[in-house]
């Protein structure tokens, strides 16, 4: 597929991560024209994502790649959550409603590449290298302003589509604020060998006096090892992570190499307005959620497949400000509830879940005495399995 400069183009999307990848995989196979921009030479092989939702894999059905996410990755059926060396719950996926009663363990490089295996196949391609620096809506669409090593271009299309992360230059050229969501939190995060006899086939969440662990199993006997960050306490290679663990587990945590770890400080955010005229949000672009809840690429691949679905009816003649709204306001209202339920909401709904009697009081009383970080980690565990129970 090429493209030349003057010519319109029915839907831009602007960068090319998971929400970008499915948005152009969704519209190709609906017969929707549309061009995939990255500003990056080649796809980010950081850590980051790594687990797939059952929602998820529903998508990822009708885009075409969950046999390939089935056999790459391995499943997750539920969480156990721990005090100490004593078992307090296990929490399973295990609802009726979805072909998929787990989650799957892959990375989000991997994912990635499947989709844009997938974007080939549709006959799209992405074009790396290409950022877009400048944008002004008019009537009947957007003109925006491409930079490449080779100068500037302008290009028109009816719409264009944010997907280009937490600092979208998209939502910032369109004027869209962003409401910070609650406290900011640090995060330690190591991908490494376990030496720790552990479950694989599902999370394993430690809740101690001195802070949390949460490991995510992954495909090849590596595990994705999250803590709290705690002033005071540099983590500068494996062996420090390592120790943290043990602090907070009280038991001691062999981690080994290959591994690095990094720390983030990151605060969730939530666009004011998912669209503008012909401009679009979708993904991190519109919001953002603490890494420990599993949420942000789930929800950016589930906006995209919903826009697309849009796209489709607004091709097909729908009039555009209904249809576009009803994405905006939707997957807004997702999200929200999504960052609200991280919150004092999910904890609740511990009530509501299939775990004895003692050890739900037990939890209940851990969550309410916890400090926030901790509270919002174990709000998320529970409202992964809320939200595949119901
Ligand atoms: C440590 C960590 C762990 C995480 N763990 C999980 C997890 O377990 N589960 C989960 O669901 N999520 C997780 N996330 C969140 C997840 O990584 C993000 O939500 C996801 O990457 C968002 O996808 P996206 O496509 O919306 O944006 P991104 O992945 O950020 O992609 C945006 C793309 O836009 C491009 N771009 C940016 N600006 C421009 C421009 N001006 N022009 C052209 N291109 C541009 C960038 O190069 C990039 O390729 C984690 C994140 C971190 C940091």
């Amino acid at each position: 597929m090429r493209y030349h400069a003057g010519v319109a183009t029915t839907v831009l999307v602007v960068g090319a991560g998971p929400t970008g990848l499915t948005l152009a995989c969704e519209l190709l196979r609906r017969g929707v024209g549309c061009r995939i921009i990255d500003r990056a030479e080649r796809r980010f092989d950081r850590a980051r994502a790594v687990d797939v939702q059952s929602r998820t894999l529903e998508v990822l059905e009708h885009v075409g790649i969950h046999l390939r996410v089935l056999e790459l990755g391995s499943k997750l059926e539920g969480l156990g959550v721990y005090e100490g060396a004593s078992a307090l719950a296990h929490l399973r996926f295990d609802n009726n409603n979805t072909p998929y009663p787990f989650a799957v363990a892959l990375s989000q490089a991997e994912t990635e590449g499947l989709l844009e295996d997938r974007l080939t196949e549709l006959g799209g391609h992405v074009e790396r290298g290409v950022e877009l620096n400048g944008l002004t809506q008019a009537t009947g669409g957007v003109t925006t302003v491409l930079g490449t090593d080779a100068g500037t271009t302008t290009a028109h299309a009816r719409w264009v589509v944010g997907c280009d992360g937490a600092r979208s230059a998209v939502r910032q050229l369109t004027g869209i604020e962003v409401e910070p969501n609650g406290t900011p939190y640090t995060f330690s995060v190591a991908d490494a060998d376990l030496g720790w006899a552990l479950p694989t086939n599902e999370m394993s969440l430690f809740l101690g006096g001195s802070g949390f662990v949460l490991v995510a199993p992954m495909p090849g006997g590596r595990a994705r090892v999250i803590i709290d960050g705690e002033p005071g306490e540099p983590l500068a290679d494996l062996g420090d992570f390592a120790a943290a663990c043990s602090r907070r587990v009280g038991a001691p945590v062999s981690l080994r190499a290959p591994g690095h770890c990094t720390s983030y400080r990151v605060r969730g955010h939530l666009a004011k307005v998912f669209r503008v005229g012909s401009v679009v949000l979708a993904g991190d672009a519109a919001h953002t959620f603490n890494p420990v809840g599993g949420h942000g690429m789930n929800q950016g691949i589930l906006d995209a497949y919903e826009l697309a679905q849009e796209l489709e009816r607004v091709a097909q003649g729908a009039p555009p400000d209904g249809v576009l709204a009803r994405y905006a306001e939707r997957r807004r209202q997702s999200a929200e509830s999504l960052q609200r339920a991280m919150d004092f909401e999910a904890r609740l709904s511990i009530a509501r879940a299939a775990i004895p009697g003692d050890q739900r009081s037990r939890l209940l009383e851990l969550s309410v005495g916890c400090d926030p970080l901790r509270r919002a980690v174990l709000d998320s565990a529970v409202d992964m399995f809320r939200r595949a129970k119901w």
